[in-house]
Parts: structure tokens; sequence; C-alpha cells
């Protein structure tokens, strides 16, 4: 644990500010980002089962890294979408809403019930999506689940590190698939989105496509807005982002 008067004793070396490699990644920076996963890793493990993952703080992160890696991070939470080309907007980093949990909701994964990792939202998009819900099991019989509702800004910059090295490194690479902190619909309660899974476990990941062609998806084409919900991210966006079928925000 590093106490918040440590800092006042960090060497001047520490607290240079990372200039990040937004293209590829230097062998220097591939390092620290190791570094900082490792780290970090066990600590958003421990906290997936209970859904405060989802919740964690800028000071639960920072507590666990050396001045060198917070300085890391902080180069990471200058960057904005725009300097990258075009992707998703600035929203900037809100207060920590009244958030709700979503409570247990299961899938049968290869046929296995499997416990989803618990999710809150806003209450309003809470409520907007349960009555939603209620309304696709009356039309189709089934309906879908929350895979990821709200995220913290401190834990959308985990995930992004997270995501860097499938994506060769490249920050500009990995903003395609995921938002920087203060960027993502999952942070912005004005704006809330979610991430939704089939009860089949289809979400679309790694083949949009298998969510496209879901029977619920074409439900929410033609439904989802008379319940205040929204598709982000169509094919060919003007934010440059992947079509991400399972993605739809809430706006009053
Ligand atoms: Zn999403």
């Amino acid at each position: 644990m590093v106490a918040a008067g440590l800092l006042v004793s960090t060497p001047a070396w520490a607290l240079i500010a990372w200039t990040l490699n937004t293209e590829q990644f230097t062998p220097a920076e591939v390092a620290t980002l190791e570094a900082v996963l490792q780290t970090l890793e066990p600590l958003v493990t421990a906290r997936k089962p209970d859904g405060t993952a989802n919740i964690l703080t800028w000071q639960a992160l920072y507590d666990l890294l050396e001045p060198k890696a917070q300085s890391f991070l902080d180069a990471f939470r200058a960057l904005r979408g725009a300097q990258l080309g075009a992707t998703a907007r600035y929203f900037g980093e809100s207060e920590a809403p009244d958030l709700i949990s979503v409570g247990d909701e299961f899938i049968l994964k290869a046929g296995i019930r499997t416990r989803l990792d618990p999710q809150f939202l806003p209450r309003p998009v809470f409520e907007a999506y349960q009555r939603m819900m209620a309304a696709m099991q009356q039309d189709l019989g089934r309906r879908l689940y929350v895979e990821s509702g709200y995220r913290s800004p401190a834990y959308q910059l985990y995930l992004f590190l997270y995501y860097m090295p499938k994506h060769g490194h490249s920050i500009r690479e990995t903003n395609r698939f995921v938002a920087l902190p203060g960027h993502s619909e999952h942070g912005n309660p004005g704006r809330q989105a979610i991430d939704f899974i089939n009860e089949a476990g289809i979400n679309g990941e790694d083949h949009p496509e298998e969510f496209e062609a879901l029977e619920e998806y074409r439900w929410l084409q033609q439904h989802a807005a008379a319940f205040g919900f929204t598709l982000s991210y169509p094919r060919d966006n003007a934010e440059g982002t992947t079509f991400e079928p399972w993605h739809w925000h809430y706006e009053a």
C-alpha cells in the first residue's frame, strides 16, 4: 500500500510524465504495462464475483502501484480519443451515480446454468431495462441479460490496459475496440450503456454476426427505441468504432 503522504518523498524522476507512443509501445512501455497488469489482476479477479470490479475507484488502483506506474496511468487518463483519430467522444468523468444491483442473472453456457458477474445500473436505466425485457419475454418467450452495465472510469482503464496485448500493444488499435476512461458510455450515467448477452451465452464479442443474427437483436431493432434504448455503434458508424450489436445506451 502506498500512503498518500509517501508521494511527497517520491524522487522527481518518478513523477516525470510519460509521453505514450500511441501507435506502438516501446519495450519499456510494454514492460511497464505488464507490471501494472500483473499487480492489478488479482484485485480485479477478486472483485469480479461480487461485481465490485465494475465500481473500482482510482484510489484502489493507485494504492497498489509504484509512482512510475501511477504516472503511467495518469498519461492514459490524459489521452483523448480525438488525438487518436476520431473514435468515441469524451464524456468526462461524472460523479458516481445512484447505482443499484441488477441482481443475480443466469444463462446456459454450453447447457450449464452459469451465473453472470453481478452488474450495476443507474436506477432509471435498470427500470427501463426491466420493462423492455418483460416486453421481449412476452413477444419471444425469452429475454436478454446484462453482461456489462456501469463501469467506473478506473475499471474502464483497467480493461483498456488488459486488452492492449491482444491489439499489438497499440493504443490507437486498442481504442477501436475499447474506449478510454471518460469516453465510454458504460461510465456515463446520462447515456448509460448495457452490453447484452442472450440466454445461450451469445454476446457477439468474437463474432458480432452471431449476435446480429439473433431474434432478440431483431426485436431490439424494432422495439428498443420505445423503451429509451439506442444502438450506439451500428455498422460503419461515423465514430470509427467497430460494429457492436450488443451495446445499447439509454437516454431518458
Ligand atoms: Zn459496451
